[in-house]
């Protein structure tokens, strides 16, 4: 329970009481007038006092239009128009609404994080021949700990010996188990399923996996919605045109049709205890909350309640290639050396990218298949959409496009055939290519036939050259593709996909973060991919699907379409009620305690509704 829910809950309390207490002294004894004005002021006191001083200091702020004022003026008046009870009664559920509110939100944060929670308790630390058990939080660098089956994966770490299988659901949706083996990367906050594997430690705890998509979760609701943004406009505007009506209550009628003042008076009141908008306060952040809630449990994590918003008004998807709509797994297909062996050209090759961790370097790595000699390695550079250049046993080495090569004057012979091919020049001369190909992503043609069906544009970018682009443009059914992009060409194109967008269209970025985190920030929404893999990705991208699976972008937009299907229901619900109590309140049909019960119970209908949404999203969606 959080502080202010705490305070709330005795404040109700003791003003329950002394409601009660006064309650027995006007029916059982016979009090003067001024004993019962007392003792229910008392009670009011208690209920109100609270609410009064934030009010003071809001004033000052010159925000003190609000629900809060509404009900001090109704149950001020109330009071001062002799009707005690009723005052006291209507401040008493306004604070138990207040109060449900308040446990509510604190309820449903807390239930997101349980639903996701993945942070391991403890760690067996190998110390010599024996272990011991200790907090994740200790583990260092370098450190080898045990894992035996059943047991969470305290931090992020590479198997050292054993194999066996990983639980990877609680991260990322998966609910197929994989295997693991010596060389494999094990997160934190999956489950070891069989197997005894020992691993080295290669990220501290705060680093690893669970901790930062805890971080990243519990961070959440921080970016306003636009339908929140509303929501404080709309009180705005809203509470000084009640009071203005509340006033119009009042004077005009005795005015017009000579009726009671007194009755007319009280009708007003009521009426602005009747508009109190706490319902439909509550009920919006909450729904946010549920989708946000839904998503992670399905493995994308959804940085924001805006994000969601957002996700259902965008028209374009911009795919990054590599990585993203293919796998970013390159298998080498040929090696055709110049004046040199095959081996020796692989070997310079997986020698000069041994620091890169572009796929492409990472599967001449695998190519090569030996751990690579970091000493025979010097002054490497990468040129990001290029290649790398690095010293060999001294020898000048580039490895790279064509551009990497025409930048070097280095005269090659270009290859037509469709597959990225890697040029490798050795001391300023030609020294052959490696034939790479990729494989496309399984469900990359679900997703895209997907967006096909709902109308939604698909664009690709890549680095690539143009054969491979066009090959993997044309099995995917993409039309717009646009390749030999240098990274801060996708920055500029992006640019000017955002400037000739219409009004209230937005624009979607998929990546895999590697570098092309600048784009994800570019975009309207940022979805990153595998976001166990890149760093950059966690921090740039707005969404992010835990699992390699583009699909996840179907998933997120049915889980953002239903959120906000249930906050419309919700506010519709919560205004047409605020309507008719309002019309109610005016034909004196209500008073003011049974106002502020329906509008509680308004309340609790949205709060299901919300509760609802987070365990079922995709309900007729
Ligand atoms: P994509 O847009 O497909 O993700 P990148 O921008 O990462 O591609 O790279 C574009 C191109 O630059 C690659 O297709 C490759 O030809 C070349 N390249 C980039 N990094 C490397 C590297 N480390 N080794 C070899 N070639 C590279
Ligand atoms: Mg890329």
């Amino acid at each position: 329970m959080t502080d202010e829910a705490r305070k709330k809950g005795i404040e109700i309390g003791a003003g329950l009481l002394l409601y009660s207490i006064a309650w027995a002294a006007v029916s059982y004894w016979t009090v003067p007038p001024e004993g019962e004005t007392a003792l229910f002021l008392a009670a009011y006191a208690v209920l109100s006092l609270r609410t009064y001083w934030e009010q003071i200091k809001k004033f000052f702020h010159r925000q003190f239009l609000d629900e809060s004022m509404l009900m001090i003026i109704a149950t001020a008046g109330a009071f001062a128009i002799d009707r005690h009870k009723e005052a006291v009664a209507a401040m008493l559920f306004y604070q138990v609404s207040k109060f449900v509110e308040e446990l509510s939100l604190g309820r449903t944060k807390k239930s997101i994080a349980e639903f996701i929670d993945i942070r391991p308790e403890y760690a067996n630390l190998k110390v010599g021949n024996s272990e011991k058990i200790v907090p994740p939080q200790q583990l260092e660098l370098r450190q080898v700990i045990i894992l035996r089956p059943g047991e969470k994966i305290p931090v992020d770490s590479v198997v050292t010996a054993g194999s066996g299988t990983v639980d990877m659901k609680a991260l990322t949706g998966e609910s197929e188990p994989r295997a693991v083996r010596i060389g494999d990367r094990l997160y934190s906050g999956c489950i070891n399923l069989n197997g005894v594997l020992e691993a080295r430690v290669v990220r501290l705890y705060n680093d690893s996996a669970a901790a930062r998509v805890m971080r990243l979760v519990e961070n959440a609701n921080e970016k306003k919605s636009q339908s929140v943004h509303f929501a404080d406009k709309f009180t705005k505007y809203y509470t000084p045109i009640v009071i203005l009506i509340a006033l119009l209550t009042v004077i005009l009628p005795p005015m017009m049709f000579a009726e009671s003042k007194a009755e007319w008076i009280y009708r007003g009141l009521v009426l602005l205890a009747a508009a109190c908008p706490c319902g439909l306060m509550v009920s919006i952040p909450l729904a946010f909350l549920g989708g946000i809630g839904a998503a992670s449990k399905q493995g994308v994590l959804i940085k924001g309640g805006a994000f969601l918003e957002d996700l259902t008004e965008v028209d374009t998807f911009v795919f990054d290639k590599t990585g993203t709509l293919t796998e970013g797994v390159f298998h080498v297909r040929d090696i055709v050396p110049w004046k040199m062996e095959k081996e020796e050209l692989l070997e310079m090759a997986a020698l000069a990218e041994s620091y890169s961790n572009h796929p492409i370097a990472m599967s001449l790595q695998e190519a090569y298949g030996r751990d690579a000699d970091l000493t025979r390695v010097t002054d490497i550079e990468e040129q990001p959409g290029c290649g790398v250049q690095a010293k060999v046993d001294g020898r000048d080495v580039c490895v790279g496009n064509t551009r990497l090569m025409n930048r070097h004057g280095i005269f090659y012979q270009a290859v037509p055939d469709a597959g990225t091919v890697v040029y490798i020049a050795v001391d300023g001369q030609y020294a052959g290519y490696i034939l790479i190909s990729d494989i496309i992503r399984k469900d990359a043609a679900k997703l895209i036939r997907w967006l096909h069906k709902k109308d939604l544009a698909a664009v690709m970018l890549t680095g690539d050259n143009e054969q491979t682009a066009e090959e993997v443009a044309s099995k995917l059914r993409i039309e717009s593709v646009y390749s030999e992009l240098m990274p801060e060409d996708k920055v500029s194109l992006l640019e000017e996909f955002r400037d000739n967008q219409m009004e209230g269209e937005k624009l979607a970025f998929v990546g895999d973060g590697i570098n092309d985190a600048p784009v994800l920030t570019l975009a309207d929404i940022g979805i990153a991919m595998g976001g166990l893999g890149a760093d950059a990705a966690l921090e740039a991208a707005d969404i992010i699907l835990m699992e390699d699976e583009p699909s996840g972008i179907i998933k997120a937009i049915r889980i953002a379409k239903a959120t906000l299907r249930s906050v419309k229901q919700n506010m519709i619900f919560a205004i047409g009620m605020k309507v008719l109590l309002i019309i109610l309140a005016f034909f004196g049909f209500v008073t003011m305690q049974n106002a502020i019960i329906a509008d509680m119970a308004v309340m609790l209908i949205n709060i299901l509704n919300s509760f609802w949404m987070m365990q079922y999203p995709e309900r007729g969606v």
